[in-house]
């Protein structure tokens, strides 16, 4: 952050600050905003976390998760207030306001000090202080950052700390992704320094699935992952029936994506699934081909180089031919040797 001794001015007067992050989140959003959360109420603030949409159950052992406001309909006038009379509105770990469905026009007319922390490419310019940096692997890693450039990590307790660490795992998949770099393990290390507690954190997120969770990933992997090997690409397409046949609940799906990517020679991965509202398309990649770009260009999304996601309100049948028909456009990227 440019200016840390105006947030730190702007830190100094308790007010009401609303957290937002983005639609679905995942333990990176909902684990650097309760943590953030926890941060600011020591600092005398009065605080409400936002989410656009619900969360899955394998975050819901965060502390205070229970406490998050998810938006519905019929809370749009409670919702419209809280962000209308905020003194401090934080976007966490998403980069453009229409992310947060209507909540991003309230955001934009609101009067409140507005801050972005966040790691996506190529972030909307809206805030008032950002705390951005697209090296960083997680959201998680820059709320740390700033409380500790703002000298309070002596305020960072052990439950922040599991919320954080559960962050910077997730968003590495689990220390495994290219974005794992020094910084990564060095901050890692500090959350378990103040009692992160790293078996449990994993324990409560890769390990409890529903049977239905894990038939629905035998299901997808045995009958319904594609490859197209001209472009080094796979592929899986999700109904709405067939995720109603497996009960699917809020993240069953996440983490399938990555199968696709283990597959030898694969470069790009795309999961393909019928949502009520519309088609969502989540995108992996390896090394340089950007699924950013792609998801920008063609499905109205963004994200990050290896790891992006978009949506269509096209049928799912017209957004399967619309994704094969954009593969030959990449064919040279795709294919190209590094
Ligand atoms: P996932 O595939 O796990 O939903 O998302 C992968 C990454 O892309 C995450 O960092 C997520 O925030 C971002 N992302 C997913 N969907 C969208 C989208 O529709 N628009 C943008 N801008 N980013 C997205
Ligand atoms: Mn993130």
């Amino acid at each position: 952050m440019q200016n840390i001794d105006a947030f730190r001015e702007f830190l100094s007067t308790p007010q009401k600050m609303v957290i937002l992050t983005h639609f679905n989140p995942d333990a990176d959003a909902l684990g650097s905003s309760l943590g953030l959360s926890r941060y600011l109420k020591k600092k005398g603030h009065q605080v409400i976390v936002i989410t656009p949409s619900d969360y899955p159950d394998f975050i819901s052992w965060m502390p205070k998760a229970g406490e998050v406001l998810v938006y519905r309909r019929d809370r749009v006038e409670k919702i419209a207030e809280l962000i209308r009379d905020a003194g401090g509105i934080f976007c966490l770990d998403f980069s453009s306001l229409n992310r947060i469905n209507d909540m991003g026009v309230m955001v934009n007319a609101s009067g409140a000090t507005k801050i972005l922390i966040d790691h996506h490419l190529e972030p909307q310019k809206f805030a008032d202080f950002e705390q951005w940096d697209q090296t960083a692997a997680s959201t998680a890693e820059l709320v740390f950052d700033l409380i500790d450039r703002l000298g309070d990590r002596s305020l960072i307790d052990h439950e922040m700390a599991d919320c954080l660490y559960a962050g910077i795992m997730t968003d590495t998949g689990s220390f495994r992704h290219s974005n794992t770099t020094y910084k990564v393990f060095l901050t890692a290390s500090a959350l378990v320094e103040i009692g992160a507690n790293p078996y449990q954190v994993s324990k409560l997120i890769y390990d409890t699935n529903t049977v239905e969770r894990l038939r629905l990933m035998g299901y997808v992997l045995s009958e319904k992952l594609r490859v197209v090997p001209e472009y080094r690409t796979a592929f899986m397409v999700l109904t709405a029936e067939e995720l109603k046949r497996f009960s699917s609940q809020t993240g069953d799906t996440e983490g399938l994506v990555n199968f696709g990517l283990s597959i030898k020679g694969i470069r790009l991965s795309v999961l393909i699934s019928d949502r009520k509202d519309n088609i969502k398309l989540s995108m992996r990649s390896l090394g340089s081909f950007s699924v950013n770009e792609m998801a920008r260009a063609h499905f109205e999304g963004g994200g990050h180089r290896n790891a992006a996601g978009g949506q269509t309100t096209l049928t799912l049948d017209q957004t399967i031919e619309k994704f094969l028909s954009v593969l030959p456009l990449y064919k040279e990227q795709l294919n190209r040797e590094e």
